[in-house]
């Protein structure tokens, strides 16, 4: 059997001695090429669970493992070139331009000049920007530009996995769907493993193959979002539900407007 993409074994965080565990406990196994969407209130340890997985944080106890080597053994440097991470915020510094923000990691690595060049090209493709907005400033771009950026920026050491938080939240709703539904053809087409954090759970079932839902720090569900339909537990149902339920009530009030 070969090692999953990215393994959490009995996963443990707690941030304080006066405050429950932000993490209690947490397994999972995540295969090459699948794409998990984890999907939760605010505070239920999704955000602290993906920054394990990359090792911006350690867990108290438990382990983590990235194709099939624990985390706190392998560099960081080669831990950021294996996994990229997105996050709502986007980050982009603002000082540096379109290019120079997208090729800081290869530049890390040492890449020429012509080398860079032609990756920020390449990535300003795959993520449907203008190639002349490589001289831009980040200020002079869209929210939704921004975070194409931020996804380029991510891609840009050649990744097998990608860790986003919220990667679409701060964007309006059109911007937020198509970029969705690009990222989800560019995770097929690169064959990425994606591990995003949303709590909509409409961009869950449209994006992800699988859902985990988390509550106080555990895991309350995991599955397909239909097998999700299908769970012993109400609340797990009604949250899967919700997409089709809001899409029913909005066809009816859209029909009646018709008269
Ligand atoms: P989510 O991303 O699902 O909103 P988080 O993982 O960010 O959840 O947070 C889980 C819990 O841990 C929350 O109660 C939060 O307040 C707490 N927490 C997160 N980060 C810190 C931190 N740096 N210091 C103290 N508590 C934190
Ligand atoms: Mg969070």
């Amino acid at each position: 059997m070969t090692d999953p993409m990215i393994a959490l074994r009995r996963v443990t965080k707690t941030y304080g001695p006066a405050a429950p565990p932000a993490v209690d406990g947490v397994s999972l196994e995540i295969a090459a090429g699948e794409f998990v969407a984890l999907v939760g209130g605010s505070g239920s340890g999704k955000t602290t669970t993906l920054k394990m997985i990359n090792a911006l944080i350690r867990p108290d106890s438990g382990e983590v493992r990235v194709g099939g080597e624990a985390v706190d053994t392998v560099a960081p440097h080669l831990l950021r070139r294996r996994i990229g991470y997105v996050f709502q915020e986007v980050g982009l510094f603002p000082h540096l331009s379109v290019a120079e923000n997208i090729a800081i990691t290869p530049r890390l690595q040492g890449q020429t000049k012509a080398w860079l060049d032609a990756r920020v090209n390449e990535l300003l493709d795959l993520v449907g920007l203008p190639r002349d907005f490589a001289a831009r400033a980040p200020r002079a771009l869209s929210g939704g530009q921004r975070q194409r950026v931020g996804v380029a920026r991510a891609l840009a050491a050649g990744p097998r996995i990608m860790l986003m938080d919220e990667p679409f939240g701060a964007l309006d709703p059109v911007t937020r769907d198509a970029l969705g539904g690009e990222y989800r053809r560019l995770h097929d087409s690169l064959s990425l493993t994606t591990v995003m954090v949303t709590h909509d759970v409409t961009e869950a079932v449209l994006l992800a193959g699988r859902i985990v839902i988390m509550r106080e720090g555990r895991v309350k569900a995991d599955g397909a979002p239909a097998a999700l339909l299908a769970h012993d537990d109400p609340e797990v149902r009604a949250l899967i539900e919700t997409p089709r339920r809001q899409a029913e009530r909005v066809r009816q009030r859209l029909e009646a407007a018709h008269g």
